[in-house]
């Protein structure tokens, strides 16, 4: 779906991405793993655009939207985005957070949207909750409303970045569960995260990213049990 080549990024004389190479197929589930500060997220946020690439390509149905000609805001609503903190709208209900991205970006009629809303808050098991607002949930359910807006959108691909890392660890599990039935649903996923459980269970190819590079990537039992490189031993002895 998504190809990414020699892509590049620096905050001033910092360069956080160094000619990173990989892409995303349809179906596949890819973790990003690695150390805090290797780029995981600015590699996100460039894929989708959050964040402006300083060279590279994305190619992305065959062209590279990084050409002036191409129509990046098309692009961006063909990509969901989960975020660490929620980021709902706290003045709108649940069913309201899941519909207005809807009728304002893809033009959906209100009666439609709904429809599509309820359809995957009900995948998210958060149907029954369509009135409340965002502060009357816990921080699992918060995050699972946020994975049915984002859905709502029916994207392309699903960008994830540490969606559980701000839970209490109570809550973790249903968010993780969620996101693993997605992943047997077929849903194409790229996910940054610290849970190695989930990364090594759910994902196709684990991406280790160490200090802007990708150090190795591969099916996850090879990059668990057996990786090639030092620095990949020495992550995992850490956070394993
Ligand atoms: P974490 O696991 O802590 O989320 P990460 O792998 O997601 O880390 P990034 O957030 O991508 O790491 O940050 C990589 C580097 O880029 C860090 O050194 C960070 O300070 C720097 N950086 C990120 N965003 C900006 C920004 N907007 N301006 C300047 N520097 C930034
Ligand atoms: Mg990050």
């Amino acid at each position: 779906v998504i190809e990414i080549k020699h892509l590049r990024k620096s905050f001033g004389a910092n360069e956080v991405l160094k000619d990173i190479d990989f892409s995303v197929n349809k179906g596949e589930v890819v973790c990003i793993i690695g150390a805090s500060g290797s780029g995981k997220s600015t590699l996100l946020r460039c894929v989708n655009l959050l964040e402006e690439p300083s060279g590279g390509e994305i190619i992305y149905n065959g062209e590279n939207i990084l050409d002036d000609k191409h129509d990046i805001y098309m692009y961006r609503t063909r990509l969901g985005m989960v975020f660490q903190q929620f980021n709902l709208f706290n003045n709108h209900n649940v069913l309201a957070n899941c519909t207005v991205g809807q009728m304002k970006v893809l033009k959906r009629s209100k009666e439609e949207a709904e429809k599509v809303a309820l359809k995957y808050l009900s995948v998210v098991g958060m149907d029954a909750y369509v009135n409340a607002k965002p502060r009357q949930l816990s921080g699992g359910q918060k995050q699972r409303v946020a994975i049915a807006r984002a859905l709502s959108m029916e994207p392309d691909v699903m960008l994830f970045d540490e969606p559980t890392s701000a839970l209490d660890p109570e809550m973790v599990g249903e968010v993780l569960k969620v996101m693993k039935e997605l992943a047997e649903s077929g849903l194409t996923m790229l996910v940054v995260t610290h849970e190695m459980g989930f990364a090594r269970e759910v994902a196709d190819r684990v991406v280790f990213m160490d200090n802007g590079v990708i150090v190795e990537e591969g099916h996850p039992e090879k990059i668990f049990n057996d990786p090639s490189h030092e620095r990949t031993r020495e992550f995992l002895k850490r956070v394993l």
